[in-house]
């Protein structure tokens, strides 16, 4: 058992804050709401995490602490996730987008030295929910409307996606590039490499390759739509429209929070964006979430939203372990792809 790995990432300012008034105040790992003109931290709005990376803190750092262990696990056949949850504008994409290519570029080194006894094949899709509706980003006519389905082996996958066989680390971030090209503000943004490693060479004394045990691991690397605090309420004052996944996220959260998974029923299936993530939500994956937040005053109420949802994500534990096919299990997997098996949800 193993929890979630929660960070707080903290924007520079857009203006220079004043610090009479109420600002975010980080310390070592926690950050507080802090009256500046009594110089006192108001109570019950501190907050501690793994890690609470200050406005000074870069890419790299934030990379170093969160992220190169899930990558380096992922080349050995764990699931992973990264997911950066925050409102719009406190700092998802330039997060996301500093840690792709230092991750991509580490799978790849991870790799190589593997390759002596493994054969590797790395596979990228990248998709964008958006209104419950799946785009795919890496093909040309995304009018789509995809579904989600589940083999044992692959785990959660969209159906009909295309998936990109790629061998060296350009090839990849040349990929990343062109997705994030199309993708959009409002929707949920999900880089996906598939990492599949099989023996090489392991010949029993009767020659036989047949019990060769394959590995396949998947890494969500999510950059989630901005989030409300509010959202049920504040979109219906307004008249707009509610993210259904990131209303199910949060539910999901809440109920692995509280409960565990074996008490209640956790509701996986009420949209694309939780069905997808379910390994990296109280599965099997390793998952790090970094909540990105906005320092200045006039967002105080949004980042308590996302501080709070930070601290719920907290308690969530996942059961980490190794995604491990014998050769009869991934010949399994492949006559279940072809009989295209309808997912239990959609
Ligand atoms: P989001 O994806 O959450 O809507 P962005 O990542 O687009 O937000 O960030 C909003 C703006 O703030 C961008 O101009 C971005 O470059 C800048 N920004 C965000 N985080 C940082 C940071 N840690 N350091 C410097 N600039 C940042
Ligand atoms: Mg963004």
């Amino acid at each position: 058992m193993e929890k979630i790995c929660v960070a707080v990432r903290v924007r520079p300012p857009s203006c220079e804050k004043s610090e009479d008034e109420l600002h975010w105040k980080v310390e070592n790992n926690s950050v507080s709401l802090h009256d500046g003109v009594h110089n006192s931290p108001i109570p019950g709005m501190s907050f501690a995490f793994d890690h609470v990376f200050d406005k000074d803190i870069n890419n790299a750092t934030v990379y170093d602490l969160l992220v190169k262990n899930i990558i380096q696990a992922a080349a050995e056949g764990f699931d992973g996730a990264i997911v950066a949850y925050g409102q719009t504008g406190s700092g998802k994409t330039f997060t996301m987008k500093g840690i792709i290519p230092r991750a991509v570029e580490d799978l790849f080194h991870d790799i190589q030295q593997m390759n002596v006894m493994f054969e590797f094949q790395i596979r990228v899709c990248c998709m964008q929910i958006y209104n419950e509706h799946i785009i795919d980003l890496l093909a040309e006519d995304n009018n789509q409307n995809l579904e989600t389905a589940y083999r044992f082996w692959r785990g959660p996958y969209v159906r009909g996606l295309k998936e990109e066989i790629v061998n060296n680390v350009n090839q990849v971030l040349g990929l990343f590039q062109k997705a994030s090209g199309r993708s959009v503000d409002l929707a949920h943004t999900l880089f996906v490499m598939i990492i599949e490693s099989n023996p090489k060479c392991t010949y029993s004394s009767s020659g036989s390759t047949s019990d060769a045990v394959g590995r396949l691991s998947v890494l969500n690397l999510v950059d989630l739509a901005g989030s409300k605090r509010t959202a049920e309420t504040q979109a219906e004052e307004e008249g707009e429209h509610t993210d259904k996944s990131l209303m199910v996220l949060s539910d999901v959260i809440n109920k692995l929070s509280e409960g565990g998974k074996q008490r209640v029923h956790i509701p996986y299936c009420d949209s694309k964006l939780t069905y997808i993530l379910q390994h990296a939500l109280g599965g099997n994956a390793k998952t790090s979430i970094i909540c990105t937040i906005a320092p200045e005053k006039t967002h105080i109420e949004e980042t308590k939203g996302t501080l709070q949802f930070a601290s719920r994500a907290k308690n969530v534990t996942n059961c980490v372990k190794v995604n491990e096919a014998s050769s009869e299990g991934k010949l399994l997997d492949e006559v279940f792809k072809k009989q295209e098996v309808q997912s239990p949800c959609s």
